[in-house]
């Protein structure tokens, strides 16, 4: 046996002196059910592009997630440790500094590193960028809407357009590249004519549409001659609950349907392992999602490094060795911090799985995949044993000194489902545009759990959305109070003191979210604003250019900055920000706008009249572009049609404030 393994090797140091660094791409598809792909048994849906994946590849069919959350699982996949100590354990948070990470390990080896996200949910302000030279989060993020980073997403089809420019630049760079699907996410809602051939089940759409693209970037890595040579890594960071237990999305439970997750891995037609013909090969032990980093380490022939908890699964490729089952831990702490109730942990291992929560389960997987049966009673001693091996566990894997205090005393989020899908209905309707069932279903559950923060951030973010600011500080308030600290509570306090004309309160909040993470995007551009709205336009100016060096792809945080330089008259800066706020989105008609009065300070009425004109024809209903005409046709003496723009303007919006002739 071990002379097997090391003539492989040998074979491995020649074909990699012979054809260089091996290239390696990631791919993570947002909340793939295994059991929703044919690979995996399924019928309904056909998924060639991942079917002749795995034909080429190893498929593992026992995978499990060890959070069935975006961030937390991706910060697992991409640094091979435990949340509980890369400390992401939730929807949003900064990745422990010293981390390990795949992204850092490639970096330090000369490779082009690159990261094309399609969810704001993994921005690069939690950390993740971190080792990669290009991070592509490049999606607008709305600043004047409340915040939910779920929500704010790109096609698959956009995110590949960017990984391939890239991918072109690379040439024969070696390169490490994550490409990270949004779809299939809720709401589910994918392009023709998958919407079409799907409508039953658009869940099964949106795969059919991601497979469709994996179809385009499988097929330009054979064109380029790549596919061969490159190790090709496909899973997902969850599954999602489609009702079972219910639970439509995920997060909430510890269930299979959100834990249990694709992993096909394609190795190098030159890797040893291929050359001993490990293809289309299925291994059906237990692995989890912590062994990716170091088992994608271990195929390049390297070490792992140790801080990664993970364990490479190299040993349990090869032919003829002992392929055990590894336990597997995850965790949420969704509930908690989202609902005020009790956070879960789950340990499997062999058949028997045992979730930790107020009211403790214990399920056979092989008899009762589905969950359905309790144990608990009937196999106390087991139970008791499975909770003692997932305590020592969870306490062995935690950053030293971060144990999470605990909280007895929750309840159990299994005795709350008819609330969570009260909480879900009021989300969708809010999708929607339906404020006033919103409002219906939130005051109704309020009155049930007034203790529950999530009624009352949901309650102040649709109060936000109709302008109510007052009764939506009350409720943002009311949640901080439920959840001292709590991140989207405070930022969104924030936005509703904005916008109730109470510029020094959102600062202090400000302040306190920026000490935590110097990188939030979201707290520089709201915090900027306050103290422009305090008339410190020179701090201002300063915490608007943090803002746009954070996030130097947002349009608005360069079109403030431009406000900004304008209230300190410093025309030629806001004209430069103006332009590239219009670069970066040519339909921001406020940037155009406000070019026009930078060209008019510059005293550039040409230029102030020509940009005008285009704002007007752009956004004929824009009452501010009629205005900023009527300024250039002022400036440049013609009168008569400065008056009709002026007319225009407070025709659209009669609080407009409008010279007067
Ligand atoms: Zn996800």
């Amino acid at each position: 046996m071990k002379r097997m393994i090391i003539d492989l090797s040998l074979l491995w140091l020649l074909s990699t002196s012979a054809f260089g660094k091996t290239n390696v791409i990631l791919i993570t598809v947002e909340a793939l059910r295994a059991d929703h792909l044919g690979t995996y048994g399924y019928e309904k849906l056909d998924t060639p592009a991942i079917s002749r994946l795995a034909q080429n590849g190893i498929v593992f069919e026992n995978v499990i997630v060890q959070a069935p959350l975006t961030l937390p699982s991706h910060a697992t996949i991409l640094t091979g440790t435990y949340p509980q100590y890369h400390g992401l354990q939730n929807v949003v948070g900064v990745l422990r500094e010293s981390t390990p990470s795949l992204a850092r390990w490639f970096s330090e080896r000369g490779y082009e590193t690159g990261a094309f996200v399609g969810s704001a949910a993994l921005l690069s302000q939690w950390g993740l960028n971190r080792g990669f030279k290009t991070y592509d989060d490049h999606f607008s993020i709305s600043v004047s809407r409340p915040i939910d980073f779920y929500l704010v997403k790109r096609r698959a089809g956009a995110v590949l357009d960017h990984a391939l420019s890239w991918l072109r630049e690379q040439k024969e760079k070696s390169h490490f590249l994550w490409i990270h699907f949004a779809d299939p996410h809720v709401p589910y809602d994918p392009p023709e004519p998958f919407a079409t051939e799907y409508c039953e089940n658009p869940y099964d759409g949106e795969i059919a549409y991601v497979d469709s693209i994996l179809d385009r970037l499988l097929g330009v890595l054979r064109e380029d001659g790549l596919y061969d040579s490159s190790l090709i890594v496909l899973t997902s960071d969850h599954g999602v609950g489609l009702g079972e237990h219910g639970e439509e999305s995920h997060g909430l439970f510890l269930y299979e349907s959100c834990l249990r997750v694709p992993l096909i891995l394609k190795l190098p037609e030159y890797h040893a392992l291929s050359l001993e013909g490990v293809k289309n090969v299925r291994q059906t032990q237990q692995v989890r999602s912590v062994d990716i980093a170091p088992t994608i380490i271990q195929l390049l022939d390297e070490s792992v490094p140790e801080a990664m908890q993970g364990k490479s699964l190299l040993l349990e490729m090869q032919k003829n060795s002992n392929k055990t089952d590894l336990p597997a831990y995850a965790e949420s702490y969704y509930s908690r911090s989202k609902f005020g109730w009790s956070p879960l942990f789950s340990y499997s291992s062999g058949d028997m799985k045992f979730i930790l929560s107020p009211d403790p389960e214990l399920y056979n997987l092989k008899d009762d995949p589905k969950e359905t049966k309790n144990l608990y009673d009937e196999q106390r001693a087991l139970a008791d044993e499975m909770e003692r091996r997932l305590i020592e566990f969870q306490r062995s894997h935690t950053f030293p000194g971060s144990d999470r205090p605990k909280e007895p005393g929750l309840p159990d989020p299994k005795s709350k489902v008819q609330s969570y899908q009260k909480l879900m209905d009021a989300k969708s309707a809010s999708r929607e545009g339906k404020s006033e069932e919103v409002i219906q279903i939130l005051s109704a559950l309020g009155r049930e759990e007034p203790e529950n923060p999530a009624v009352h951030l949901m309650l102040g973010s649709e109060y936000l959305v109709l302008d109510h600011s007052l009764l939506a500080i009350q409720e943002f308030r009311e949640s901080l109070r439920l959840l001292p600290g709590s991140y989207e509570p405070s930022i969104n306090l924030a936005l509703a003191y904005l916008r109730a004309g109470l510029p020094k309160r959102a600062e202090e909040i400000l302040q306190n979210i920026l000490r935590q993470n110097s990188l939030d995007f979201t707290a520089h551009h709201y915090h900027a604003i306050s103290l422009a709205k305090q008339g410190r336009i020179e701090q201002a100016i300063s915490e608007g250019k943090k803002a746009v060096e954070v996030r130097p792809v947002s349009a608005s945080a360069h079109y403030n900055l431009g406000s900004f330089y304008i209230g300190d008259k410093q025309s030629q800066e806001a004209a430069r920000c103006f332009l590239r706020a219009l670069e970066i989105n040519p339909d921001l008609v406020e940037a155009r706008a406000g070019l026009v009065m930078a060209y008019l300070e510059m005293e550039d009425p040409d230029r102030a009249l020509q940009q005008a004109l285009r704002t007007v024809e752009l956004a004929p209903d824009y009452s501010y572009g009629h205005f900023c005409l009527g300024q250039a046709y002022l400036a440049r003496g013609r009168r008569d049609e400065a008056i009709q723009a002026f007319l225009k303007a407070k025709e659209l919006d009669p609080q407009l404030e409008v010279p007067v002739f």
